[in-house]
């Protein structure tokens, strides 16, 4: 299986602004986004601390961006975080995925990327699906 780019990366998370519903929090669903590790942002939204600032870096990003990166949450991150799709991974670009890379300096995935480099065990058979086609991770 190919490794997941997005584990080599995490630039869109030192990139923008993750706010959400406020309802997504803990305070309101326990398995929601802890609620202290966010800001207030308006009425309605909280804000991913260390995000709503000039350079931002989520505070539940770990590792080093570029190298190898995970997010301390994320089985409670919220829904901007999830539906973030990293260019190719359905086939198509995703150009904040592309600003945000190109901002730290990182190339835009391409659909190569996403392709499965472990050897193929099954021997080619004419209806086999080409090979290199976006695989999810
Ligand atoms: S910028 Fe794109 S490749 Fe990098 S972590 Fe975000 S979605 Fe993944
Ligand atoms: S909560 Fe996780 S996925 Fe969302 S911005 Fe922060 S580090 Fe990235």
């Amino acid at each position: 299986m190919t490794v997941n780019p997005c584990v080599l990366c995490g630039a869109c998370c030192a990139h923008f602004r993750a706010s959400f519903y406020w309802g997504e929090a803990d305070d309101v669903r326990p398995d929601g986004v802890p609620v202290a590790l966010t800001d207030d942002l308006n009425p309605y939204a909280r804000v991913m601390k260390g995000t709503n600032q000039t350079e931002p870096r989520c505070i539940a990003l770990e590792g080093i961006i570029g190298q190898k990166v995970s997010c301390s949450i994320y089985p409670r991150r919220a829904t901007p975080c999830r539906s973030f799709i990293p260019s190719y991974e359905n086939g198509e670009p995703n150009l904040r995925c592309d600003q945000a890379r190109i901002a730290h300096g990182l190339p835009p995935l391409t659909p190569a990327d996403w392709e499965d480099d472990r050897p193929n065990p099954e021997p080619e058979a004419p209806d086999h699906p080409p090979a290199g086609l976006p695989t999810a991770a």
